[in-house]
C-alpha cells in the first residue's frame, strides 16, 4: 500500500480529510487546538513534496435540511473560517478558504490551486450528503483532487461521504496521513502484538457503553482494572451496598457474565475494595473513605480509595502493555481525583519502566492532560469513539475504505 512517505506528490491536488472538530467558546476562539496540530505533519509533508492541500473536516453537529437539495447552508457556530487563522499560523503559510464544499466557487477555487498552497472547505456537514454518506457528494468532493489522504482518526468509525465512501474514487491513490498511521499502529501494537501480562483499566460513568469492549478484550487481556461509576453496578451484583452510588439495576447480570466470562478465561479481575463516598454530588460535600460493600445509605461513592490505589498500582507496575480507558472517580471534583490521578501516575511509572500504554476514550484523555501526563504515556490516541469502536470491532469504515 501507498504511504503519504513513498508516494510522489509533486503537481498533485491533494484532498485531505481532516478531523478539525474543535471546541470554540462564545466568541468563536479556539479553546484547545490539539486536533489541528495532529495534522500538520501530514499537511507539511504533502506541501514539501510539491502538492497543494485541499482540506477537508467537520466541526461539530450543524443541522442542515434533510431534503435532498445541496443548497448551502450556513450556521457560524460551525463554521471553519474560525480555524483559517489557526491553521494559517501554524502552517506558516496562508491558507485560503472557500464557503462551501461542494459546487462552482470550489471546482474554481481548487482549480486556481498551486503547488504549495493550501485550500480550507467549508463544514462538510453543513449538506447532509455527508452523514449520509451520498455516493454523489462524495463523488463531487473526490473530482477537486488528484489523491485522497485521510488523516481523521476520531471519525474513522463513520461510514460518512468524506471518511469513507469518497475512497473508491481514488481506488490507487488513497493513502494514510501520519496521525491515522500512528493511530493504527499504536492499536495494532496494543490489539495484536501485546507483551504480556496486558492490562486494561476501565471506568467512567457506565458499564452499558463499555460491555462489548470487555467482551472483546476478555480474549487478548490479562488483568482487568474496573473502576470509576462502573463498578458499582459489579459491587451490587455480588450483593454489596452501594448506597446511592451510580448504579444500572438493569446491568446486573451482564456484570456477573463480565466476572464469570472473565474466570473462564483466565482474565484477572480487579474491582475496588473502598472507595471514597459524599454525602451529595458535590466536590464539598462531606466524604468519607468506607469498605466499597458496605457504603451506607445516604452515601455515593465518587471515587477508589486508598487502598484500591495500591492495588491497581501494584497491578499496573507488573505490566507490559497497558491500555486506560475512563476515570476512576469524579475527576473533575477536586476531592474526588486523587485516584484517577494516581492510576495516572501509575501508568507513566510503568511507562518509564518499559511497559506500552495507550490512554483513549474522552475522559481518560481530559484527565492525563488535566495531570500534564500526555508526554510520559506511550500514546494519547485523539479518537475516543473510533478506538473503543475498533477495539470492539476489530477495524473501522474509514480505515477498511483505504485498505481495500
Ligand atoms: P464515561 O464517559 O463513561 O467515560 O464517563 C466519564 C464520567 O464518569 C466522568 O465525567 C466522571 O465524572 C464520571 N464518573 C466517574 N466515576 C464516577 C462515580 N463514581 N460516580 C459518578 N460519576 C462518575
Amino acid at each position: 500500500m501507498k504511504t503519504i512517505d513513498s508516494y510522489n506528490f509533486s503537481g498533485k491536488k491533494v484532498l485531505v480529510r481532516v478531523d478539525f472538530n474543535v471546541p470554540l467558546d462564545a466568541q468563536y476562539n479556539i479553546t484547545d487546538d490539539t486536533r489541528i496540530r495532529a495534522a500538520i505533519p501530514t499537511i507539511q509533508k504533502i506541501l514539501k513534496g510539491g502538492g497543494s492541500v485541499i482540506v477537508m473536516s467537520h466541526l461539530g453537529r450543524p443541522k442542515p435540511p434533510q431534503t435532498e437539495s445541496t443548497e448551502k447552508f450556513f450556521d457560524e457556530k460551525y463554521s471553519l473560517k474560525h480555524i483559517v487563522d489557526r491553521l494559517s499560523k501554524l502552517l506558516n503559510t496562508r491558507v485560503r478558504f472557500v464557503n462551501n464544499c461542494i459546487g462552482s466557487e470550489v471546482q474554481s477555487a481548487a482549480k486556481a490551486l498551486k503547488q504549495g498552497e493550501v485550500l480550507l472547505l467549508e463544514n462538510l456537514r453543513f449538506h447532509k450528503q455527508e452523514t449520509a454518506g451520498t455516493e454523489s457528494f462524495a463523488k463531487e468532493l473526490a473530482s477537486l483532487g488528484d489523491v485522497y489522504v485521510n488523516d481523521a482518526f476520531g471519525t474513522a468509525h463513520r461510514a460518512h461521504a468524506s471518511t469513507t465512501i469518497i475512497a473508491k474514487f481514488f481506488p490507487k491513490d488513497k493513502m494514510f496521513g501520519y496521525l491515522m498511521a500512528n493511530e493504527l499502529a499504536s492499536i495494532e501494537k496494543v490489539l495484536n502484538k501485546a507483551e504480556k501480562p496486558f492490562t486494561a483499566i476501565m471506568g467512567g460513568a457506565k458499564v452499558s457503553g463499555k460491555i462489548l469492549i470487555i467482551d472483546s478484550l476478555l480474549n487478548k487481556i490479562n488483568n482487568l482494572i474496573i473502576g470509576g461509576g462502573m463498578a458499582y453496578t459489579f459491587i451490587k451484583a455480588q450483593g454489596g451496598n452501594i448506597g446511592s452510588s451510580l448504579v444500572e439495576e438493569d446491568k446486573l447480570d451482564i456484570a456477573l457474565k463480565i466476572l464469570s466470562d472473565a474466570k473462564a478465561k483466565g482474565v484477572n479481575i480487579y474491582i475496588p475494595v473502598d472507595t471514597i463516598v459524599a454525602d451529595a454530588f458535590a466536590n464539598d460535600a462531606n466524604k468519607k473513605t468506607v469498605d466499597i460493600k458496605n457504603i451506607p445509605e445516604g452515601f455515593m461513592g465518587l471515587d477508589i480509595g486508598p487502598e484500591t490505589e495500591k492495588i491497581f498500582a501494584e497491578v499496573i507496575a507488573k505490566s507490559k502493555t497497558i491500555l486506560w480507558n475512563g476515570p476512576m472517580g469524579v475527576f473533575e471534583m477536586s476531592n474526588f481525583e486523587h485516584g484517577t490521578k494516581a492510576i495516572a501516575e501509575a501508568i507513566v511509572a510503568g511507562t518509564k519502566n518499559g511497559a506500552y500504554s495507550l490512554i483513549g476514550g474522552g475522559d481518560s484523555v481530559a484527565a492525563i492532560n488535566k495531570y500534564n501526563l500526555g508526554n510520559d504515556v506511550s500514546y494519547v490516541s485523539t479518537g475516543g469513539g473510533a478506538l473503543l469502536e475498533y477495539i470492539e470491532s476489530g477495524s473501522l469504515p474509514g480505515v477498511r475504505a483505504i485498505e481495500e
